[in-house]
């Protein structure tokens, strides 16, 4: 069966001689793997323009059960410019790589689509702070998948309006007396938390002249990043040791 679906590479990989596969971010059908020649025959890329990364493609696949071959595709929209600056290019890259590692194979996520073009729609136009759209575009995205922390009541008595503490292996906020029972240091988060629930409640795209402050943001990432790991088993993704270089 021929069918026609939005998509966004997230991921190639060179296999043997000329075959590739890619990980293909659909819109109808969430992200799926299929392979392609580079030379001649079946499965020949037709445009290699839809190839690039951060583009946005219409591609035509061929679907038999649940695995697909790819026929021809066109550019969209190509976010070139993310590739034109380093540090946009890391933090996109990143974001792919975090993607792919969250998607479920075969699973739409129409959600988290629109979100991953608004981001690269976004930092193309962003001139200072892109980690910062990168985070937003993580809180996000485990929201859509359902595993947003817990933060406006205790994630241990449920207890509401106090000052919190961010408790990664509870899954959310924690409350003074609590964190003592759990022998946890008490330094309050309540700004970090605040600002994280604000993001949950905002869409990426309200979030695109918004600028925080460095001690905050560094904070709010180690947090994510520390939650993701923990909940997601999402971590050590290449692209975050290439920051680390
Ligand atoms: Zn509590």
């Amino acid at each position: 069966m021929q069918v026609h679906t939005k998509g966004i590479i997230l991921k190639k990989v060179k296999i043997m001689n000329d075959k590739r596969m890619l990980s293909v971010f659909t819109e109808k059908y969430g992200k799926i793997s299929v392979a392609v020649n580079n030379g001649s025959g079946r499965g020949k890329v037709k445009s290699a323009l839809a190839y690039k990364p951060f583009t946005l493609g219409n591609y035509e696949l061929y679907k038999v059960r649940d695995s697909f071959r790819l026929g021809k595709g066109e550019t969209i929209k190509s976010y070139y410019k993310i590739g034109e600056d380093v540090d946009k290019y890391f933090e996109a890259s990143y974001v792919l790589e975090f993607t792919n590692k969250l998607l479920i194979e075969n699973e739409p996520a129409p959600g988290i689509f629109n979100l991953l073009s608004d981001y690269f729609e976004i930092l193309e136009r962003r001139t200072k702070e892109y980690s910062f759209l990168t985070l937003v575009y993580q809180i996000k995205a485990i929201q859509m998948c359902g595993y947003m922390p817990q933060l406006t009541e205790c994630v241990s008595c449920g207890k509401k309006n106090t000052d919190f503490l961010f408790y990664i292996e509870g899954g959310g906020a924690i409350c003074r007396d609590c964190a003592q029972d759990n022998g946890l240091i008490y330094k309050s988060d309540f700004d970090i938390i605040e600002k994280i629930v604000f993001i949950s409640r905002n869409s990426i795209r309200d979030m695109e002249k918004i600028y925080l402050e460095t001690d905050s943001l560094e904070k709010m990432k180690s947090l994510i990043r520390g939650y993701t790991k923990y909940h997601l088993d999402i971590s050590d993704l290449k692209s975050e040791q290439m920051f680390k270089c």
